[in-house]
């Protein structure tokens, strides 16, 4: 996969993909992440790439030329037959990870960070193909919630972490995963569930997936709607549930 980030502040995003598992991604091939700079395709003496809004009124707008410039080079140079665009916004849709699942299907993302008042409108209608907000707040440019769609969606890529791992997560099959002990199996009084120590795996299994649907019962309620669920953990939700009243 390859992921070019358009930004005036390239300098914001190295941190993020130079360390760790998301650099070692990039180091083993599994993905390209490139910082583009949008005042490299700005054509005047001073790079500007905003302006002041038409009708008045406060703060600044990316201007459309150095943005379709930008993109239209990006796509001529990738050797994708599919480039998919992306405008980070607070007015998009709530990126979430199913939305992570489908990005990790392209080859070549295009992310667009915004700044200042955002971009000019004509950006949005004719170069974008999806709008993500990563919540319902507003920061001061679209690095950061690139840097938190680039992360999610690079972790799903093959390869990147175990099948099984990443079939056990939180949101992979509409439940929270269940909770995590390491050692010591004692510590302040607080012991490890004696199941974990018992060398059973079935028995573990078990109490994972039943932890797994309590939780999701208690926090995250919503997700059930749409959860696939056996015979038996449907007896032990509406148990969960009746507790709960
Ligand atoms: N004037 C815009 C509005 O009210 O909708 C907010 C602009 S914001 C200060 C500047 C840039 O930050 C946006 O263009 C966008 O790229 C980014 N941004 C801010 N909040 C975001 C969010 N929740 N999700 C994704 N991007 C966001």
């Amino acid at each position: 996969m390859k992921i070019d980030l358009v930004t005036i502040f390239p300098g914001m995003l190295e941190g993020p993909f130079k360390e760790s598992m998301i650099k070692r991604a990039v180091d083993r091939g599994l993905v390209e992440i490139n910082l583009i700079d949008l005042r490299s395709y700005t054509r005047d003496r001073h790079r500007q790439v905003d302006d002041t809004p038409y009708g008045g009124g406060c703060g600044m707008i990316l201007k459309p030329e150095p943005l379709f410039e930008a993109v239209e080079d990006l796509k001529s140079k990738s050797e994708y037959e599919r480039s998919w665009v992306l405008l980070m916004t607070p007015q998009g849709r709530r990126f979430d990870q199913q939305a992570a699942r489908k990005l990790s299907g392209e080859k070549h993302l295009i992310l667009i960070c915004g700044r200042y008042e955002g971009v000019d409108e004509r950006v949005r209608t004719a170069l974008i193909d999806e709008e993500f907000s990563i919540g319902d707040y507003v920061l001061t440019g679209g690095e950061l919630a690139a840097a938190v769609i680039v992360d999610a969606v690079v972790r799903l890529l093959p390869g990147f972490i175990t099948e099984e791992a990443a079939a056990n997560e939180s949101f992979s099959d509409s439940f929270l995963e269940h909770p995590h002990y390491t050692r010591p199996s004692a510590f302040r009084g607080m012991e490890v569930p004696s199941v974990l120590l018992s060398g059973n795996h079935a028995e573990i299994e078990r109490w994972r997936r039943k932890q797994s649907i309590k939780r999701t019962c208690e926090r995250r309620p919503d997700l059930l709607e749409k959860a696939k669920l056996l015979p038996d953990e449907k007896s032990y939700l509406e148990e969960i549930m009746r507790q709960q009243n």
